[in-house]
């Protein structure tokens, strides 16, 4: 399945994604492509980067300032690697004026939101728009339910899997803290962004 379009951008639709064909048979081609987290401040984002590209969790909130990138190598169904860029950006209002400087070249997005914070849930549309009006013209999205450890829950995530499956999105539950689905978040995304490239390049 490819990646829904936002509006077509004068750069064309390569964004995001940088492919170094193999120098001989009997090296695989590297993918790498960009992946941008958004959302609300405190709902996962730094700690999802953090369980998936070095497994670690930290219990305190420390605030992005702008943002920071990791990575992670995820090898795909066909034995090639994909070679993620993972951007963590600041959810806080003052930084949101900035942050489509880091989703514009994204060949990918995860918006994440606390599933205790209903008013988080509420910004994933916010996010949704903005990629599809001023995004890249082909960003593959994935939203992460994140804390999906925690009991109290807020926000009835039925609701929110219709609403990516309606819009073709990725929904995935998932726990920075203990990894639940972490790992498996990445994995789709990525499979998705490399379908996609492989759809442009067809
Ligand atoms: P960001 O502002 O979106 O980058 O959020 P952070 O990654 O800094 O996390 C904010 C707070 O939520 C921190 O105290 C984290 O330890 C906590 N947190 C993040 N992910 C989880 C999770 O999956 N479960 C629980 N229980 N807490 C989490
Ligand atoms: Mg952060």
């Amino acid at each position: 399945m490819g990646c829904s379009g936002g509006k077509p951008s004068a750069q064309g639709g390569s964004a995001g994604l940088n492919v170094q064909d193999a120098q001989s048979s009997a090296v695989r081609a590297t993918i790498e492509a960009k992946i941008v987290l958004l959302g609300d401040s405190g709902v996962g984002k730094s700690s999802l980067a953090l369980r998936f590209c070095q497994g670690r969790f930290n219990p305190y909130h420390e605030v992005t300032i702008g943002a920071a990138f990791l990575q992670q190598i995820v090898r795909l169904r066909d034995g090639s690697q994909l070679k993620l860029h993972v951007w963590d950006t600041g959810g806080q209002e003052r930084f949101r004026a900035m942050t489509h400087l880091y989703y514009r070249d994204a060949a990918g997005a995860v918006i994440v939101y606390d599933c205790t914070d209903a008013h988080s849930q509420a910004s994933v549309m916010y996010w949704v728009h903005e990629l599809q009006n001023k995004g890249p013209a082909r960003c593959c999205m994935a939203v992460a339910a994140n804390k999906s450890d925690s009991e109290n829950k807020a926000v009835d995530a039925k609701q929110m899997k219709g609403y990516c499956d309606e819009n073709g999105l990725l929904f995935v539950e998932t726990s920075a803290k203990t990894g639940e689905n972490v790992g498996h978040l990445f994995e789709s995304l990525a499979a998705r962004v490399a379908t996609d490239l492989g759809d442009r390049k067809s």
